[in-house]
């Protein structure tokens, strides 16, 4: 009841697009959005007195998290922070927590809470600095202990999972690459599979780099067939009571991917009720 109290507080304190995102929440735990309340349009806002969206994306390693709510935070015009990033920028570093954190990815083990939250509320204070507002957390949080720091440091609107059959899942991170000259990241893995038992198909098309960049594809260390698959049962482990925190505290988005990006960014939006008035500018170009 507390949370839910902290929500309608939240709220009431702003006529902006993510009061009435919140409004919408506390109506519909279930997350069956009434047609009648709309969120479109709900463009990034100058009004210094309300806060754009606070979002969690959860899902899999590999399920394309990262592509989502990358692709969401340009259209609502907030921060994109994925822990991974985090890390993998204090890897490069050779800050100070550097050193742990090779042995740890190196063995396909998540990071502990400590480091990520060191990472993560170093990240959040610079951005505060720097004038932003909102963010779509990606990576984080991991752990129930985690989401319940993170509930005592900011408010979480809502938590969207992302979720896909585990053996795609599995091709999907094997057929990973990274350009070792310019940092894209692609995948080579062309997944086209049967509907079964009255199910849709799922094919997803492999992100293919630019010519200049096939002859410089490398696989990531820690992508092989034994490390992808302990990253999913660890992650299985982890999540589920992470999931049941919050989809006890109504804030919980399932959404099954439907395929590739082509087929799941627009019933993503459908499922938020936002549209991408960019996207509909340039298919009619
Ligand atoms: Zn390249």
């Amino acid at each position: 009841m507390a949370a839910l109290s902290r929500l309608l507080r939240g709220s009431a304190a702003s006529m902006c697009p993510a009061g009435r995102w919140l409004s919408s929440v506390v109506a519909e735990p279930g997350f069956r959005f009434p047609a009648t309340v709309s969120q479109k349009g709900a463009a990034p806002t100058t009004d210094p007195g309300c806060r754009s969206v606070q979002w969690v994306f959860l899902g899999c390693p590999g399920v394309g998290k990262g592509t989502y709510a990358s692709r969401l935070s340009r259209l609502l015009g907030v921060p994109h922070i994925a822990t991974g990033d985090l890390v993998r920028e204090e890897l490069a570093s050779s800050g100070p927590l550097s050193k742990q954190l090779v042995e740890i990815v190196n063995q396909g083990q998540l990071v502990s809470d400590e480091i990520i939250i060191n990472l993560l509320s170093n990240r959040l204070e610079d951005g505060v600095a720097k004038g932003e507002s909102g963010f779509i957390l990606d990576g984080f949080p991991r752990t129930t202990r985690q989401a319940e720091i993170l509930e005592g440091v900011t408010e979480i609107d809502l938590v969207v999972n992302l979720k896909l059959r585990e053996d795609i899942l599995l091709a999907k991170c094997l057929g990973r690459r990274i350009c070792s000259q310019c940092g894209g990241n692609f995948n080579v893995a062309s997944i086209d599979i049967k509907g079964e038992n009255g199910k849709p198909d799922i094919s997803m098309a492999p992100l293919l780099p630019p010519e200049h960049c096939m002859s410089k594809l490398i696989t990531r260390a820690d992508d092989t067939e034994k490390v992808v698959k302990e990253r999913l049962r660890v992650y299985h482990d982890l999540s589920q009571p992470v999931e049941e925190f919050y989809r006890n505290r109504g804030k919980l988005l399932e959404f099954d991917l439907p395929g590739g990006i082509p087929e799941s960014w627009p019933k993503l939006l459908q499922a938020l009720n936002l549209d991408d008035h960019d996207e509909k500018k340039s298919a009619a170009a």
